[in-house]
């Protein structure tokens, strides 16, 4: 594939890293023709980090400052502080809610795990709630026996799962936690829209991730968005070895020396590099969302009538982020997830699975508070899900490709 170069010769994608040895998992497969997801880093992000590195200052610093005040603005949302992750967002949202050691927090079991050890390391319980077939998120339903079955909860981590908007303010009604002790892991939500409010404008913190595969990728990072000016002076220092707030500043001309350290902290800042980046992303972000939106479409038109592919649900209100394109591979396909996603890689397309359920990974077994009847919901959907290649890089006749793919699967399914 010929890679795109801008008028100065960087190039726009480089090539992908070389598999590391032992660990590619079909080593008989051909090179993949359409990778599962690309990042994108624009010439103008490239050209910002090569500024930054020549500045002399290349830590937390005025990038910084002037990312956190353009996403703010972005959004329409009082405060954003940026961190080193979305799973240190979450983590530093929870312990800025000064909840009592122990409390338990209800999450979905089918996200990623991250949120999880966000919970634990905060010094929590996360409590697993089912997931509903249609969406493969809790509904109040599930969410309202999920507490009842543990005597009630503390705190809520809603999660708007591939991009799809859910109802934060009905989940935790159901949930009996009020607004204030819920916190949004947004990470696949920068560009989705609750009824008519953006997420991270919602709950009391709201937390983002800029990781190489998200809608905004910088490589690695986080944002907690808030309204709330307590919240957001908390997580300034506590991003920061809880030294006082503005203490990066004490290697700039003019800042002083002293500091004082008042609350338990993190390292967990942002650096002036990944926010040089960020800034550039952020300026291109809509025309990406849009591109993200028009592959959906192209997938939704060339799928529909595939027998056994159930299509990603579209939202009645609001918008979809299309941070993944996730379709169910139901029994009358033909052939099974597992044989499809072998299939589909020996042509050289890249899928994956979003998310093997949290009570199916050892360590959140064992730590997670699971209801007695199990997750049958996250069980169903886990078998059934796939997640198609999606970013805003792949072109047209990738995707038909895909699709094309995806017919041929199904019609061996119907000759055997
Ligand atoms: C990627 C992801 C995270 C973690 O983001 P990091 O920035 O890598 O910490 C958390 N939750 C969900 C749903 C994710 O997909």
């Amino acid at each position: 594939m010929p890679t795109a170069r801008d008028a100065s010769g960087v190039p726009e994608i480089a090539a992908p890293p070389p598999a590391l040895p032992g660990t590619d998992p079909h080593p008989a497969a051909p090179a993949l023709v359409v990778p599962f997801t690309r990042a994108r880093i624009c010439a103008e992000a490239q050209q910002a980090v090569v500024d930054v590195l020549a500045s002399g200052w290349v830590t937390s610093g005025e990038q910084v400052v002037a990312f956190e005040r353009e996403f703010a603005q972005h959004l329409g949302v009082r405060h954003a502080v940026a961190v080193s992750s979305c799973t240190a967002a979450i983590e530093l949202s929870l312990r800025a809610l000064a909840l009592p050691p122990g409390s338990k927090v209800l999450m979905s079991a089918v996200t990623f795990c991250g949120a999880a050890s966000a919970i634990l390391h905060a010094g929590h319980v996360p409590v697993l709630a089912d997931v509903d077939d249609l969406t493969a998120m809790p509904s109040p339903r599930t969410l309202a026996a999920a507490a009842a079955e543990c005597g009630g909860v503390d705190a809520l981590v809603v999660v708007h799962l591939a991009g799809l908007p859910t109802d934060v303010v009905a989940l935790a009604d159901a949930a009996g936690v009020d607004l204030d002790h819920v916190v949004e892991d947004a990470a696949h939500a920068l560009g989705t829209v609750v009824g008519d409010a953006p997420v991270g404008t919602i709950s009391r913190a709201t937390c983002f991730s800029f990781y190489a595969t998200k809608n905004l990728a910088i490589g690695e990072g986080g944002m907690v968005t808030t309204n709330d000016d307590d919240v957001a002076d908390r997580i300034r220092q506590t991003r920061l070895h809880g030294m006082s707030a503005d203490a990066w500043r004490r290697y700039l001309p003019g800042g002083g020396w002293r500091y004082d350290v008042a609350l338990d902290g993190l390292k967990a800042n942002m650096t002036d590099v990944q926010a040089a980046i960020g800034r550039a992303q952020l300026r291109r972000f809509e025309v990406d969302q849009a591109r993200r939106a028009s592959v959906a479409a192209r997938y939704d038109a060339a799928l529909a009538e595939v027998p056994g592919i159930r299509l990603p649900l579209r939202p009645s209100a609001g918008r979809h982020a299309w941070h993944l394109y996730a379709v169910r591979i139901e029994a009358d396909y033909g052939i099974d997830r597992d044989a499809l996603i072998v299939c589909l890689r020996q042509q050289g397309i890249g899928t994956s699975v979003h998310f093997i359920p949290l009570h199916r990974l050892t360590w959140f077994g064992r730590h997670c508070v699971m209801p007695a009847g199990g997750l049958p919901g996250a069980d169903g959907v886990f078998e059934r899900i796939l997640s198609l290649p999606m970013d805003a890089v792949v072109s047209d006749d990738e995707v038909d490709l895909v699709c094309a793919a995806l017919v041929r699967a199904t019609q061996r399914g119907d000759a055997r």
